[in-house]
């Protein structure tokens, strides 16, 4: 495997109504805080951040902004819960690549803005079990 091909968890992104109310209790029942906070006018979400003091695996909430919202879409359709799982890759480009070159269906052929300062780009659920799959890079600047 090249350095491209790591992937590791990132977040778990969860599809909420109320995003205020979500962040208070996934504080309060499972010890995490709000690190960053951000609105996505492109996607039409929401988007916070928790992670562990500590560090590990972070929650990703999404609230819709507008009815044409994707994350409107979803919850109309299956209510609130997991939205999506997001791996950290080093490339997303030649990870992309890859993917095309294997016949995986893709969302985006191309990276595109994500939240929390990264470049993203989604699988196809079809194409893993029916599970939405995020793919982030992380943009490469300090301070
Ligand atoms: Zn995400």
């Amino acid at each position: 495997m090249t350095n491209a091909n790591t992937r590791s968890l990132y977040h778990i992104a969860i599809a909420v109504n109320n995003i205020e109310e979500a962040e208070k209790l996934y504080e309060s029942a499972l010890g995490l805080k709000v690190t960053h906070r951000e609105v996505i006018e492109d996607q039409g979400v929401r988007a916070s951040m928790l992670e562990p003091e500590g560090g590990g695996t972070a929650i990703e909430l999404l609230e819709p902004l507008h009815e044409n919202s994707p994350i409107s879409k979803f919850l109309e359709k299956r209510g609130e819960g997991i939205h999506h799982i997001a791996f950290l890759v080093d490339d997303l480009v030649s990870a992309l690549e890859e993917l095309k070159k294997e016949g995986v269906r893709l969302i985006d052929e191309s990276p595109r803005v994500g939240a929390h300062y990264t470049r993203v780009a989604f699988i196809h659920p079809k194409a893993l079990n029916g599970v939405l799959i995020e793919l982030a890079e992380k943009e490469k600047k300090d301070g």
